[in-house]
């Protein structure tokens, strides 16, 4: 079955974005972790989530942290909320305001999978 961390790239690489849920005390973890944050029970359950979520806060790169990231300057960085009660950091574009509904793309950088977050254009708030 292998780690959390190969099930949470496994998952990247069929475009599904996994959680972890405690098989002992229910607690649901966006990082991938081989015990439970909460309780420390072994071996949390991965689940799919939705993709789906709300912008938390947002903050906009202008200087690249490595040359490969020089073409994309600016570039947004956001925290978002998923519908499953968890929250994750992506990338977004800088244009995006917190409250906005947002959906999840993976976008594959060498051997990274990051998650992707475009605005759904829903107007539920
Ligand atoms: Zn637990």
């Amino acid at each position: 079955m292998g780690t959390a961390v190969d099930r949470y790239r496994e998952g990247c690489r069929k475009g599904e974005l996994r959680l972890f849920r405690c098989s002992s005390c229910g607690a649901l973890e966006a990082f991938a972790r081989d015990f439970c944050p909460r309780c420390g029970a072994p071996d949390p359950v991965s689940v799919s989530a939705g993709g789906r979520g709300v912008v938390a806060a947002i903050t906009v790169a202008h200087i690249a942290p490595s040359p490969e990231y020089r073409a994309l300057v600016p570039y947004g960085i956001c925290l978002i909320d998923l519908d499953e009660g968890v929250r994750v950091m992506g990338n977004c574009a800088p244009g995006l305001a917190v409250g906005d509904r947002v959906a999840l793309s993976f976008a594959e950088r060498g051997d990274a999978h990051l998650l992707q977050f475009t605005s759904t254009g829903d107007e539920d708030r």
